[in-house]
């Protein structure tokens, strides 16, 4: 499968997902607060690099791929690379700065719900919204149990696996998943022409 193919491929999940999401939280009134990124802040944020595929083929295109492995390459911290905080000194503000391009883990948290040992759908989601919207995150985990169609966690990792076996089965810290993405592409197109009838922008 070439790489725009699984390009594809991964964004038509994303846009699934997209749609299953807005109906949850239309039906739960649940949502993230405003300009909250405490998310992100999470220092052991675990994906797989196709996830971040999409991200990595948009890098290529407008030419900052390389320079962007780089910056991976020698990246000590494990806090995501692509975090932007408001505050360099902590906080919960701040954001994504690939919003568009960000991973599957970070679509299904607070959306999405996993099985626990007896096999009962809980949402997995942050403190801030169990406690802030403690109403309707009660309602919606009880509804989860019964009727309420929620995007689940493991369905989703196995669709995305299923774009590509090998990329999607790797489940590896953030900054590695997006470091091995950029590789995936430039080792692709080591010995390939430009994809044709996409132009470098920048
Ligand atoms: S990719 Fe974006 S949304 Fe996902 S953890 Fe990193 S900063 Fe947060």
């Amino acid at each position: 499968m070439t790489i725009e193919s699984r390009v594809l491929a991964v964004e038509a999940l994303y846009g699934q997902l997209e749609k299953e999401i807005s109906e949850f939280q239309s039906h739960t009134k649940l949502h993230c607060v405003a300009g909250c990124g405490k998310c992100c802040t999470k220092p052991d944020i675990d994906a797989s690099p196709l996830e971040f595929l999409p991200w990595a083929f948009h890098l290529f295109l407008t030419g900052k791929a390389e320079e962007t492995l780089e910056i991976l390459k020698e990246r000590s911290s494990t806090l995501c690379l692509l975090y932007n905080p408001v505050s360099l000194f902590g906080g919960n503000n701040g954001s994504c700065s690939q919003y568009k391009y960000r991973g599957l883990i970070c679509r299904l948290f607070g959306y999405g719900a996993n099985r626990d040992k007896v096999g009962q759908l809980r949402l997995a989601t942050c403190k801030i919204i169990k406690e802030g919207q403690k109403e309707n995150y009660q309602k919606a985990s009880e509804e989860i149990t019964k009727e309420l169609h929620v995007p689940i966690f493991t369905d989703y990792y196995m669709n995305l696996s299923q774009i590509d076996f090998r990329m999607g089965n790797i489940i590896v810290p953030i900054n590695d998943a997006l470091r091995m993405a950029i590789e995936e592409v430039l080792q692709y197109y080591a010995y390939r022409p430009f994809p044709s009838g996409l132009k470098v922008t920048a």
